[in-house]
């Protein structure tokens, strides 16, 4: 019986010896041969010149189809717009180029290679940057942005609306006929006068292109929230396919990948 309740303190006694084991600490010793790694003083280095940190015209980044993805949010707030029957429709915005692709034309993301073209040769010829403020827009979108109209062709790559920075909008639009000068198909401009446009200003066009302004009390929307005159450039013609290019419900919600 005594032997029961020893045991006890037999085992704790084991675990005792075991601890004191671990605890063990041993000298840190180092050859005669080691030296200390003495660090060397920090030099101080200019940073490396970046495309963007050039002075002149090439000072800012070429744009490309990625400064076309949809500006959508899910963060942006439910829109509610009052119908021409006087009833309120409600519009979600979308979870913006986290959530879908631009459109695709033959099976790759495409926005027109014209509108890119013609934005940076603004930027290169003004030397000021081109801000884009809607690009590609996806049908929801498109939608949340500009609910009256159902056919936009931001919802195929071929429109986009920008400003430049710290430039006459005027002079851009005088660039952009510049653009066009040397090219006897497409040199001369027409204006729209037409009383169903929602500028002021006669929008001009020519084959491929047309060119609306819009000042600063105008066209205002969720993309163009902004103080600023701007333009929207739409594409007409497709140069290289020899086509019009008109918006289709097919090609806008059927043309693009969803996450
Ligand atoms: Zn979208």
């Amino acid at each position: 019986m005594i032997w029961l309740l020893l045991l006890p303190l037999l085992f704790s006694s084991c675990r005792s010896d075991d601890t004191e084991m671990l605890a063990k600490a041993e000298p840190v010793v180092r050859k005669s041969s080691q030296k200390e790694y003495v660090l060397k003083e920090p030099v101080a280095k200019r940073a490396p010149i970046y495309p963007w940190d050039k002075k002149g015209p090439s000072k800012y980044t070429k744009i490309t189809k990625e400064h076309f993805r949809c500006k959508g949010s899910f963060a942006n707030p439910v829109r509610t717009v009052v119908q021409k029957n006087g009833s309120l429709e409600r519009y979600f915005d979308c979870g913006g180029m986290d959530r879908h692709s631009l459109y695709l034309k033959e099976g790759q993301e495409y926005i027109y290679p014209v509108l890119l073209n013609l934005l940076n040769y603004i930027q290169e010829v003004s030397g000021h940057k081109v801000i884009i403020t809607s690009g590609y827009r996806c049908p929801d979108h498109n939608a949340y942005v500009d609910p009256a109209n159902h056919s936009s062709k931001h919802m195929v790559g071929a429109a986009v609306t920008f400003y430049v920075q710290d430039f006459d909008i005027q002079k851009v639009v005088l660039l952009i006929q510049k653009y066009y000068a040397q090219n006897k198909e497409l040199s001369s401009f027409e204006r729209y006068t037409k009383n169903d446009t929602d500028c002021s200003t006669p929008p001009w066009m020519n084959k491929e292109v047309y060119v609306k302004l819009y000042m600063g009390s105008e066209g205002r929307n969720p993309d163009n929230g902004h103080p600023f005159p701007y333009l929207s450039l739409q594409v007409r013609h497709d140069m290289i396919r020899d086509k019009k290019v008109a918006y289709s419900w097919e090609e806008a919600f059927r043309s693009y990948l969803r996450k």
